[in-house]
């Protein structure tokens, strides 16, 4: 295992405009600085509290992206630094970001999980949801989060045409959402795509691949 390597060859084969969040979870912090000595400075955590330590420790210049479920009762602990939260998945969720946003003077860049993958368990908002929460004059008042796109998981299965079949309804969500004029959208991040599916996810036109035992090992 080599965590330089792993990356390189990663960083090599995929296209330039698709950004790489190198997901650090339940890694010791040794690893996230050997990634980091090898240029990465996106990382993505999933649970709040271990991204508060790491970004203690690790150099200012890193970017940290929560991707995991959040708990409203903790986003007061990354709203100092959090760089782009993936997993919003409710209008709830986006009151208690903005009102912590709020508090530090900055605003918050998210994007907004969608629900595609067949297995009940996963979070998110239908996309119909979406197109709703737009129009619900509570979102209109939320100055201080910006609504950079959007991210979803596939199925976790070997069928590759259903995988491809669900990132493909992700892209035309994501396409009609980049199409829409308000003030708290600018939509530019299409998150889809994991170490077993990230080259599906970017042949269906992912932005942004978060990958995580590919280049640091099995959890
Ligand atoms: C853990 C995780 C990843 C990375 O998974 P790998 O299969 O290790 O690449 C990506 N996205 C989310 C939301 C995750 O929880």
């Amino acid at each position: 295992m080599n965590i330089a390597e792993n990356l390189k060859g990663l960083q090599q084969s995929i296209p330039e405009w698709v950004t790489l969040v190198a997901v650090s979870k339940f890694k010791p912090i040794e690893d996230l600085q050997i990634a980091y000595d090898a240029g990465q400075r996106i990382f993505g955590e999933s649970k709040i509290q271990e991204m508060t330590q790491k970004e203690a420790l690790m150099p200012k210049d890193v970017q940290w992206h929560f991707i995991g479920h959040v708990q409203r009762n903790k986003v007061k602990y990354m709203a100092p630094y959090v760089s782009l939260i993936h997993g919003v998945d409710s209008l709830k969720l986006l009151e208690e970001i903005n009102k912590q946003a709020l508090k530090h003077n900055r605003i918050i860049d998210c994007l907004l999980q969608i629900h595609i993958a067949q297995e009940e368990s996963k979070f998110g908002f239908d996309p119909q949801e979406i197109f709703n929460l737009l129009e619900n004059p509570t979102f209109d008042k939320l100055q201080n989060i910006r609504i950079k796109g959007i991210m979803g998981m596939a199925t976790f299965t070997e069928d590759k045409k259903q995988i491809a079949s669900e990132f493909q309804s992700l892209k035309s969500v994501f396409d009609v959402l980049k199409n829409k004029q308000h003030p708290l959208l600018n939509v530019e991040i299409l998150s889809m795509g994991m170490s077993d599916d990230y080259p599906i996810a970017i042949e269906c036109g992912s932005t942004m691949i978060r990958v995580g035992s590919k280049i640091f090992g099995s959890r």
